[in-house]
């Protein structure tokens, strides 16, 4: 009988942090990475947790999001900040690290390890039904190899199980948004309450169809080509159309009253909902490849988004990933297959954090089973236990990555005199509380 153990398929960033929990929680664990015989077009060589492209974790300020993402991950054992840190170069509040150093880090703990076993090729299915004593975690990434996406879409039986494309649209924090200049009604409807309406003049449309036309754009990688589903196109693409296009596509204004006029605006942004708590809205339509920077500078020109706080803005680019709340367990493993858990990227979180973050809480979870001993996650909120809501908890149709931010986490009611800074510090050290808490009593259960 095989020995129990773990498989991984995936040696970024997700498979080698849920490789180090299972090590360490005393499993046997094999890691299959297909680098590199098998590349993939934005890796570079064949080191485990290779940065693909930036340097940098994000922030590590304690009352940031990141900065809480962290601290969480680290009291958890995670390899990967706590390689990040021995591996760290100065910039600031960031966390930026020398990727070489980083990788072969790593690559050194995980080897030390007797019973960590690497294999060097690529796996283009996982069995559906392993031996008991076998559990899977795919951790291949945004780049997944194409035979292996195949078998993940074939096993969720459904060709749009999966999304092989990211257009995201700007989120921003509800909060910071001049209500006086923006009204909340449906379409045909106004008394609804689900769209967040920024009325425009033609004159305002005008200008901003120019600002959007001129602003710089990203360059598209040379491994991704310029094909958008007419249903998602970019809105400077729409723009390029002609003048209208944008005002008869997402900013079309039919049905729609402003409140102050009793008249139809010439053209109309509408926000909606991102998450149950409403703190965050995502600009419905609007993905872009405008630069980040063009991008805060063109949407805070729009009526009540001066002082507009973006939680995420708005790219597209490769990037497979599953409808994963229809088809994983709250434990990451999926509804159909229990003993194969999804990991990483491809789970719809984004960045390398966020990545590193889902690999943490697949490994604990698939080492508890392995070992009959239930591992239960840090509450929602706190910004795992937010991230993996994010993933397991379905939240309408259009499922979307998510990178760690504020407005995962609760509202914190406003205090009298309390700055905006203020509220949000408050808002990560109940998270920070919480998360405190959920240690204290996972380590009394032992
Ligand atoms: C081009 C690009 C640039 C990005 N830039 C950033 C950035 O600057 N900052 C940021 O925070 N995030 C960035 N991301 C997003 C994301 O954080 C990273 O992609 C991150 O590496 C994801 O971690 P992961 O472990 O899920 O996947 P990966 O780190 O990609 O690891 C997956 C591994 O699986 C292997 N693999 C794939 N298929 C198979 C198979 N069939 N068999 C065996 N092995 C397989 C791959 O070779 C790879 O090593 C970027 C993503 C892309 C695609």
């Amino acid at each position: 009988m095989q020995q129990l153990g773990v498989n991984i398929v995936g040696g970024g960033l997700a498979g080698c942090e849920a490789a180090w929990q299972c090590l360490n929680a005393g499993l046997e664990v094999t890691l299959y990475e297909m680098r590199p015989h098998k590349m993939t077009p934005a890796h570079k060589g064949g080191d485990l947790a290779e940065l693909v492209c930036s340097n940098s974790l994000k922030s590590t300020k304690p009352d940031s999001a990141s900065g809480q993402l962290k601290y969480e991950m680290r009291a958890l054992n995670s390899i990967i900040v706590a390689a990040a840190y021995d591996a760290a170069v100065p910039a600031g509040d960031a966390l930026a690290v020398d990727r070489e150093l980083f990788s072969r880090a790593i690559e050194q703990h995980l080897s030390s390890y007797e019973k960590f076993h690497i294999v060097r090729s690529e796996i283009e299915s996982v069995p559906r039904q392993p031996d008991d004593n076998q559990i899977w975690i795919i951790a291949s990434g945004p780049l997944t190899s194409s035979a292996l996406m195949q078998e993940i879409v074939n096993m969720c039986g459904a060709e749009d199980s999966a999304y092989f494309y990211d257009a995201i649209a700007p989120t921003l924090a509800a909060d910071s948004i001049d209500y006086d200049k923006v009204f909340w009604c449906n379409r045909y409807d106004p008394e609804g309450h689900d769209y967040l309406n920024i009325p425009l003049s033609k004159d305002e449309y005008l200008e901003f169809i120019a600002d959007v036309r001129y602003a710089a754009k990203v360059p598209l990688r040379d491994f991704e080509d310029q094909k958008y589903f007419e249903s998602c196109l970019p809105i400077e693409v729409m723009v390029e159309r002609g003048e209208d296009t944008l005002r008869f596509g997402p900013m079309k204004p039919v049905g729609i009253l402003d409140p102050k006029t009793g008249e139809q605006p010439y053209a109309v942004i509408q926000l909606r909902k991102e998450n149950l708590a409403g703190s965050m809205l995502s600009m419905v339509g609007f993905q872009t490849k405008m630069t980040w920077t063009e991008q805060a500078r063109v949407f805070r020109k729009l009526p009540g988004l001066a002082d507009a706080e973006f939680l995420r803005l708005g790219s597209i680019h490769r990037n497979s990933y599953l409808r994963s709340p229809l088809y994983l367990n709250p434990d990451l493993s999926f509804k159909a297959y229990p003993q194969i858990f999804l990991a990483g990227q491809i789970t719809g979180v984004e960045g390398y954090l966020e990545s590193a973050a889902m690999g943490l809480l697949a490994g604990r979870f698939a080492a508890g089973r392995c070992l009959q001993r239930e591992f239960f996650s840090p509450p929602r909120g706190t910004l795992l236990g937010a991230l993996l809501s994010h993933v397991t908890t379905d939240f309408g149709k259009n499922y979307q990555p998510m990178n760690a931010n504020l407005g995962l986490l609760p509202v914190a009611v406003k205090q009298r005199r309390e700055s905006k800074m203020q509220r949000k510090a408050r808002q990560v050290l109940k998270a920070k509380e919480e998360f405190d808490t959920y240690l204290a009593q996972a380590t009394e259960g032992g």
